[in-house]
């Protein structure tokens, strides 16, 4: 099936995100200077305001900070609703918003504050693949 969600376009900030996403790694932005990793990518440290930021690539595990079940979305989400959004505390730092897969949106009090959790990806197109988690074991 065509993937029918909205796409996003890369930028010169963003390209190596990207890059990695297509290849199966999730690469984060970390700053050289004071070695703290971020999330979203920024020009500049949200920590120290240093402009010297490498990528690396991340482990893709982290753990379940808090999610939400979204009953209602448009276009080609509508179709996979109700899904369930989150935040995931990553192994390396800082915080990503994502969508929680393989858990059932319907019974969320069986989804686990906690729960340890692994980054996937699905083929957008040719250029780009979108990340999502998926627990790994439950429990916190
Ligand atoms: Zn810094």
């Amino acid at each position: 099936m065509a993937y029918n969600k909205p796409i996003p376009t890369p930028t010169p900030l963003t390209q190596p995100f990207w890059d990695g996403t297509r290849e199966g790694k999730l690469m984060l932005p970390r700053c050289t200077n004071c070695n703290r990793v971020h999330w979203y990518p920024r020009h500049l440290c949200p920590f120290c305001h240093s402009d010297k930021i490498e990528w690396i690539e991340g482990s893709g595990e982290g753990r379940l900070h808090t999610f939400a079940v979204q009953h209602r979305a448009f276009g080609g989400w509508a179709e996979e609703a109700p899904f369930v959004t989150a935040y995931i505390d990553l192994n390396e730092g800082d915080r990503m918003l994502t969508v929680l897969r393989g858990v059932d949106p319907t019974k969320p009090e069986s989804i686990k504050i906690g729960c340890k959790v692994k980054v996937e990806f699905e083929e957008a197109n040719d250029e780009l693949s979108i990340p999502f988690f998926r627990v790994v074991e439950e429990g916190a």
